[in-house]
């Protein structure tokens, strides 16, 4: 699968930090970042496969500009 991070609309709440700190941080533009060795930065969106959702789908739902995507093959 893949998680997607549209980084413009991200607005740094930290709420994705706050229930998945595994796999989210917050950087110092202010904005979250996916961690992850293989994250690449596609058409300014980060990308990260991974076949470990782990806890990005709740990342995703309680992003509240919804900017964070997952998409399962
Ligand atoms: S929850 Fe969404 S808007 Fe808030 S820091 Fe994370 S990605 Fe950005």
């Amino acid at each position: 699968m893949k998680i997607i991070h549209e980084l413009e609309k991200c607005i740094g709440c930290g709420s994705c930090v706050a229930v998945c700190p595994a796999n989210w941080e917050i950087g110092e533009d202010g904005k979250a970042h996916i961690l992850g060795e293989k994250n690449n930065i596609v058409n300014g969106n980060e990308e990260l496969e991974t076949e470990q959702i782990g806890c990005n789908q709740d990342a995703a739902d309680i992003c509240p500009v919804q900017c964070i995507k997952i998409i399962k093959k």
